[in-house]
C-alpha cells in the first residue's frame, strides 16, 4: 500500500465525535472577526496603475514614490507621447519625463517586479501604449458623429429605434465587418457614402420629428464634428495628412439623420418576445424622456461561423426585411444580436 493510500485509510478510521460539541465563544469570535476582515472594503477597491494604466487591487499596490526603481526606464528612447498642439505653428514635441498615467500615484505588483529587475514592463504606457487623455472635443460624440470622424470604415451598421405605443424608446445597432475596409483621405465622407455603411429604421406610432430624432444617436452636430477633426489633424499622426472637407460637412443636416429613415408604423410593444424572460412583466422597454438607451451588438467571425453559409449582407437584409414587415419569419437567429 502506498503512503497516500495508507494515510487515507488512517483518516477513515479516525474516531469521529458526533454530534460535534457546540461552538465556544472564542471560536465564534475568531470566525466573525476573520469574516469581517476578509470583507473589508479595502480588499475590493481597485485602482489604476500609474505605469501600465491597468486596474489592480489597491491592497496589492504600493506608492510609486516609495518604490526603489530606476524611473529613467520609463523614459522611452523613441518618443511615444505627444504634447497637445493648439495651432499648426506649435512644434510637435513629446511630453517631458517618465510616461505615467496622470492622477494616479500607485504602481501594481507586476510593474514593480519588472522595474525592480531593471526591465521595462511589457504592458507599460512607456512601451508604446500611451494614447493620452481624451480631450473634451472628442468626448460626447454621438454614434453617427464617430462614424464621420473615422478614417477607416470597418463596419456596416443597421440602427433600429423602436418606440412603443406607450412612447417608450429604445435603440440598438447590429454591425458586421466590411469585406474591404474603406479608407478616407477627406473627412467627413460625402453624405451619400454614408448610405452604404449605415441604415436607420424607426418603428413607432408616429412619424418621427426633430424631437424624436434628438433623443436618438443619429443626429450630427456639424460644429462638434468640425472641432473633433481639426483637433485630430493637429494632434494625431494618422490624421496629419487628412483633408477636412467643409463642403461635405455643410451637406449634413442638423435636425434629421443623415441617411434615409425607414419608418414603420406600429402601436405594439417594443419588447422582443423571443428575448423576454418568463418572469419579465414590464409592458415596454426603454425610456419616455431623454436620450434613449442604445445597445451595440457586433457580429464577429466566430458568431458568423455559427450561422453556416449565411453571409453578413444576408443577415442585414433579412433583419431589415423583418423589421419592415414585422411578421416575416427569420431563417437565421438574428434576434440574438438584436435584443
Ligand atoms: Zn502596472
Amino acid at each position: 500500500m502506498t503512503r497516500k493510500r495508507a494515510s487515507r485509510a488512517k483518516q477513515t478510521h479516525k474516531a469521529i465525535n458526533f454530534p460535534p460539541s457546540p461552538l465556544d465563544e472564542n471560536l465564534t469570535d475568531a470566525t466573525v472577526r476573520g469574516f469581517a476582515e476578509d470583507i473589508q472594503i479595502s480588499n475590493f477597491i481597485e485602482s489604476a496603475c500609474t505605469v501600465c494604466g491597468l486596474l489592480a487591487y489597491k491592497s496589492d499596490m504600493s506608492p510609486l514614490a516609495d518604490a526603489n526603481i530606476d524611473s529613467t526606464l520609463l523614459i522611452p528612447d523613441v518618443p511615444v507621447t505627444r504634447a497637445e498642439r493648439q495651432a499648426t505653428t506649435d512644434p510637435i514635441r513629446p511630453l517631458l519625463g517618465p510616461v505615467l498615467l496622470p492622477g494616479c500615484d500607485d504602481i501594481c505588483k507586476t510593474c514593480l517586479e519588472e522595474l525592480s529587475e531593471g526591465k521595462l514592463p511589457p504592458d507599460s504606457l512607456a512601451n508604446g501604449l500611451w494614447i493620452g487623455e481624451v480631450p473634451p472635443v472628442l468626448q460626447d460624440l454621438s454614434w453617427t458623429e464617430k462614424m464621420l470622424i473615422s478614417r477607416v470604415k470597418h463596419n456596416i451598421c443597421t440602427v433600429k429605434v423602436h418606440v412603443s405605443g406607450m412612447s417608450k424608446m429604445k435603440a440598438n445597432v447590429v454591425s458586421h465587418s466590411l469585406p474591404m475596409p474603406k479608407i478616407y483621405h477627406a473627412l467627413p465622407p460625402p453624405r451619400d457614402d454614408l448610405d452604404e455603411v449605415l441604415a436607420f429604421m424607426y418603428i413607432g406610432p408616429n412619424v418621427p420629428t426633430h424631437k424624436e430624432f434628438k433623443r436618438t444617436p443619429m443626429l450630427v452636430r456639424r460644429n462638434k464634428v468640425k472641432e473633433a477633426l481639426e483637433w485630430l489633424k493637429l494632434n494625431h499622426e494618422d490624421y496629419a495628412d487628412l483633408e477636412i472637407s467643409y463642403e461635405n460637412l455643410d451637406a449634413y443636416p442638423e435636425d434629421e439623420p443623415p441617411v434615409v429613415v425607414n419608418y414603420t408604423m406600429s402601436m405594439a410593444t417594443n419588447k422582443d418576445s423571443e428575448a423576454t424572460a418568463v418572469n419579465d412583466t414590464e409592458e415596454d422597454e426603454g425610456v419616455e424622456d431623454g436620450d434613449c438607451p442604445f445597445v451595440v451588438h457586433g457580429l464577429t467571425g466566430t458568431y458568423l461561423e455559427h450561422l453556416g453559409k449565411v453571409r453578413p449582407y444576408e443577415i442585414t437584409a433579412r433583419a431589415v426585411e423583418h423589421f419592415k414587415s414585422q411578421d416575416v419569419p427569420l431563417a437565421v437567429p438574428v434576434w440574438v444580436w438584436w435584443t
